[in-house]
C-alpha cells in the first residue's frame, strides 16, 4: 500500500514539475513576442541570430539546451542561460505549489482530513487540481509580467486582460468557501464574534463582504463572480489612487498603469482583502529590489510588477497567519475608510516633501508609444 502511494506522489511531483517547465518555456515565448503584439503560436520557434527553426527536440525546456550547451545548432549562436533558469523556476514554483497546497495543506483547507482515503493511496482529489490549476495560471501569467516588465519596463495589457478572465472563471467555479469544508465550516463561522473568525480556506480565502448579505448565499457561483470582479477593481483602484496621489504630491509619475493592470488580474482570481495586503506586502521586496537597482544599474527607475508577483503569492500562502492578525482592519467599514484617507494623505504629504527636498531629478524614462 506504502509503495502504491510513493509511486503516486513521485508521478505527480514529477508530472507538475515538467508541466512547469513547459510552461517556462511557453512563457518565455510569450514574454518575447506579446510587447511587439506578435502571434503566440505562429511562426514556432527560430534562433534570433539566423532565424532557422528549432527543431522539436532541440526544443524540449532544460533537456535541449544542456544538451546544445545553450548554442544554436546551426549558427552556435549562444542562447542565454535566461531560458534555462526561467524554466528551471517555473518547474520549481508549479512543484513547490503541489507540496504547498496539497501534499502540506499551507492554506489549511483539510485536503488530508476529507481525502484520507484518496490522500493515502496516492491519488489527489479533482478539487485539489482546480485549486492547484488556479494557483498554477495565475503563478504563470505573474511570471510572463515580471518578465516583461524586467524586460521592457512594461507589462502588457493582453497578458492581465485574458489573466482577469481566467481569475473571474475560477472565481464562479470555486465561490466562497469552496472547497473548504462546504457548508459545516459556514454555520462553524456564522454567530462567532470578529475575534474568534476563522474563514474556512477556499480559492478566495474571505467571503467579499461580512456578513454576506441573503442574496449572495455562501457557495453560490454569482458570490464567486462577484468577489473576482470586487478583487479586480480593488487591485486596479489601489494603484490607480496611489499613482495619482503620488503623482499629484511630487509632480511625477511613480507606477506605471500597467502595475494596476497586474494587481487587476491578481485580484480576480483572489478577492479584494488579499489584494489590497499583497500590494503592502510588495512594498518589502519592491525596497531590496530598489536598491538592488541602485547600486547595480545606477537607476531609479525600478519595474514594479516583479515586486507586486512576489506580494501576491506570499500573502495567498501566509494567509492563514496573516489574517486572523489584520482580520479587524476589514470588519468595520470606517475603520478601513479612515485608514485608507490617512494612508493617502500621507502619501501626498510625503511626495510632497520629496518634491520640494529634491526637485532636479534625473528625467524619467521614455513612456514606449502606447501607454
Ligand atoms: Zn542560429
Amino acid at each position: 500500500m506504502i509503495s502504491i502511494s510513493v509511486a503516486g506522489w513521485t508521478i505527480w511531483c514529477l508530472g507538475v514539475f515538467v508541466l512547469g517547465i513547459s510552461a517556462g518555456s511557453f512563457l518565455q515565448v510569450a514574454a518575447v513576442r506579446l510587447p511587439f503584439e506578435k502571434s503566440l503560436l505562429w511562426p514556432g520557434s527560430h534562433c534570433m541570430n539566423c532565424l532557422r527553426p528549432i527543431a522539436w527536440h532541440d526544443n524540449i525546456p532544460i533537456l535541449g539546451w544542456l544538451m546544445l550547451r545553450g548554442r544554436c545548432r546551426n549558427c552556435r549562436a549562444s542562447y542565454s542561460v535566461r531560458y534555462l533558469l526561467v524554466e528551471l523556476f517555473a518547474g520549481l514554483g508549479f512543484l513547490g505549489m503541489f507540496v504547498m497546497e496539497v501534499v502540506l495543506d499551507v492554506r489549511g483547507v483539510g485536503w488530508w482530513a476529507t481525502y484520507a482515503f484518496y490522500l493515502n493511496s496516492g491519488l489527489v482529489p479533482g478539487e485539489a487540481w482546480l485549486i492547484w490549476s488556479a494557483e498554477a495560471v495565475l503563478f504563470s501569467l505573474l511570471l510572463a509580467a515580471s518578465l516583461c516588465d524586467l524586460e521592457h519596463q512594461e507589462i502588457p495589457l493582453p497578458i492581465c486582460l485574458s489573466g482577469c478572465l481566467m481569475g473571474l472563471a475560477f472565481s464562479t467555479l470555486c465561490p466562497w468557501p469552496y472547497p473548504a469544508e462546504g457548508l459545516a465550516g459556514v454555520a462553524r463561522v456564522v454567530g462567532n464574534s470578529p475575534e474568534e473568525l476563522r474563514f474556512p480556506a477556499s480559492l478566495q480565502p474571505w467571503p467579499m463582504l461580512w456578513p454576506l448579505p441573503a442574496w449572495m448565499p455562501p457557495g453560490a457561483w454569482w458570490t464567486g463572480l462577484l468577489s473576482g470582479l470586487a478583487g479586480a477593481l480593488a487591485g486596479n483602484l489601489i494603484c490607480r489612487a496611489i499613482r495619482a496621489v503620488y503623482g499629484l504630491g511630487r509632480g511625477r509619475e511613480s507606477l506605471g498603469l500597467g502595475d494596476g493592470d497586474l494587481l487587476l488580474m491578481a485580484g480576480a482570481f483572489l478577492g479584494w482583502q488579499p489584494i489590497v495586503c499583497s500590494f503592502f506586502v510588495s512594498l518589502a521586496p519592491g525596497i531590496i529590489m530598489g536598491l538592488g537597482f541602485v547600486l547595480l544599474r545606477g537607476t531609479q527607475s525600478l519595474p514594479f510588477g516583479p515586486s507586486l508577483a512576489v506580494g501576491v503569492l506570499v500573502t495567498w500562502f501566509g494567509w492563514p497567519w496573516m489574517s486572523p492578525r489584520i482580520s479587524w482592519l476589514f470588519m468595520e467599514p470606517w475603520v478601513l475608510l479612515m485608514l485608507g484617507s490617512a494612508g493617502l494623505g500621507g502619501l501626498l504629504a510625503l511626495s510632497f516633501l520629496l518634491r520640494i527636498v529634491s526637485p532636479h531629478d534625473r528625467p524619467e524614462r521614455i513612456a514606449p508609444p502606447g501607454e
